[in-house]
């Protein structure tokens, strides 16, 4: 249909690129998702070995902005039988897009942004965020997630600002993943005490990462914006974020106990993928890596919501009265398994259709999906369509266009020229003259933030309208940006 791509393999598995002509297409990234499939060899081959069940990959589906990983595409979605990959899931485990609608309009913020921005920076990198958390609290958040740590009553975070019963869970896509507490994150967690102020949580987390400020600025479908709050004007806040080093950690947990158990006498591997067989004799090493992984999940979750709570908080400082509700919460590097069928996605966000909601409060409007573009540039609320030839995903963002390296290297006066149109908080003030006079300081701050130019990162129109025509979901608005905050 003109927005299909068939990638044929010898395994006859539906594998398919959702973009449309417009889309540039990186042909490593194609590559790269050609050697994943060689995966169903080694699965048949793992299910042989030991007898296990017959584990295969039925489906891959690849967002229109994919791109190369380490090994595997940005942007797969990819289902198997039998079988968990927990290199599908991408190294930040359960990062995400969280996006609140808030009380204040765009014209009211404009004229004290820089005044925000000193707020901000003293919220986020100067030891403002003053979260405070109890052990206990910890602990509940890494066993049972987002839900128990607001289960655990007292919330000494309050004064960050205001937060009430809206923050409930039924608008977070994955809240909780109950889950052991695994070892190595004991240190986060503390000793037993009363609440103190928390130094890891609520951190961005660097590079493509942020907080960002937008408003609505068109609407596309009228009914679903209204539904949602996304009344043209109003001011929205974006929050990407993951598990910060937990999710690195539940990963190298996972290829450690998947080497170990290696079978004696296979060959390894030729793509570096190793699975895990859906067999009771793999459940202990499993649940090691599971206990790590819910950990990771359930803290990226309690990332997000801290995140939005300073957000809140420097808003309501700098405007008085704030309202603030989540639209959604959706990760995009995560597995959901049902039964044997487990559907894994790194770098792709889920966009059910309505019938996929039912029952919650998406029903009559299907999930929202949201796309962000770049600091600069547009970004977009989506709602799904539940496609099944792309497993029900959209793309995650707009993609990255220009190598890190590259995009590190190019002109200064082209980033200058930017910021001088706009607002971003980053840990150093470059506005501050003492700093800005430290060449190298700024020099080096320079090539971060040139990575993260809007020049860095594919059009997002041609992206969204791939994800329209291809059925996967229909834009509700379109959101530009008045401030980010990059870690
Ligand atoms: P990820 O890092 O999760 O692979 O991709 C995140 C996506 O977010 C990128 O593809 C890019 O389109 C988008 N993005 C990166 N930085 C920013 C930013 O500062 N603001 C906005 N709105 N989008 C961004
Ligand atoms: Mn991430
Ligand atoms: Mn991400």
């Amino acid at each position: 249909d003109g927005h299909r791509l068939r990638l044929p393999n010898p395994w006859d598995i539906p594998a398919e690129i959702c973009a449309g002509p417009d889309v540039p297409l990186e042909p490593a990234a194609v590559d790269e998702a050609l050697s994943l499939l060689e995966t169903a060899g080694t699965l048949a081959a793992l299910s042989e070995a030991t007898g296990g069940p017959p584990a295969r990959i039925t489906r891959l589906a690849l967002t229109p902005d994919f791109h190369k990983g380490a090994g595997i595409p940005i942007g797969t979605v990819i289902e198997t039988e039998h079988a968990l990959l927990p290199q599908a899931v991408g190294n930040d485990v359960n990062c995400g897009m969280r996006l609140e609608v808030t009380s204040l309009r765009a014209e009211r913020v404009r004229p004290r942004l820089r005044a925000l921005e000193r707020r901000l920076r003293h919220l986020f990198f100067e030891g403002g965020r003053r979260i405070a958390l109890t052990p206990l609290q910890r602990e509940a958040l890494l066993r049972d997630g987002l839900p128990g740590l607001l289960l655990t009553g007292g919330a000494p975070w309050a004064g960050l600002g205001p937060h009430d019963a809206d923050d409930s869970v039924d608008r977070v896509h994955a809240p909780a993943h109950p889950a052991g507490t695994a070892d190595a994150f004991a240190d986060w967690i503390g000793s037993a005490g009363g609440a103190s102020h928390d130094s890891v949580i609520g951190g961005i987390g660097g590079g493509n990462h942020f907080a960002e400020l937008q408003y609505v600025s068109a609407v596309h479908d009228a009914a679903a914006a209204h539904a949602w709050g996304l009344v043209p004007g109003t001011v929205v806040v974006m929050a990407h974020s993951g598990s910060l080093s937990l999710g690195h950690q539940a990963n190298g947990t996972a290829l450690d106990l998947l080497r170990a158990g290696w079978p004696a006498g296979l060959p390894r591997p030729r793509n570096g993928i190793l699975p895990f067989l859906l067999d009771e004799r793999t459940e202990p090493a499993r649940r090691r890596y599971l206990d790590a992984f819910g950990n990771a999940a359930n803290f990226a979750a309690g990332n997000r919501f801290f995140l939005s709570l300073t957000m809140r908080a420097g808003l309501a400082a700098e405007y008085g009265e704030l309202e603030s509700r989540l639209l959604y919460d959706a990760p995009h590097n995560l597995f959901w398994q049902d039964g044997d069928r487990v559907v894994h996605r790194k770098g792709a966000t889920p966009a059910g259709g309505h019938a996929a909601m039912a029952g919650g409060p998406y029903a009559m409007w299907g999930e929202p999906v949201i796309v962000p573009g770049s600091m600069g540039a547009a970004s977009f609320v989506l709602r799904g369509h539940g496609d099944p030839r792309s497993l029900a995903s959209a793309c995650h963002g707009a993609g990255r266009r220009v190598p890190r390296g590259a995009a590190a290297r190019g002109s200064d006066a082209e980033l200058d020229a930017f910021l001088r149109g706009f607002h971003v908080v980053t840990p150093l003030d470059h506005r501050d003259p003492m700093v800005a006079r430290r060449s190298d300081v700024m020099a080096a701050w320079r090539r971060d933030l040139k990575q993260e130019a809007p020049w860095a990162y594919k059009d997002i129109g041609p992206v969204v309208a791939s994800l329209a025509a291809g059925g996967v979901a229909a834009p509700v608005a379109e959101l530009r940006p008045l401030l980010t905050v990059k870690g």
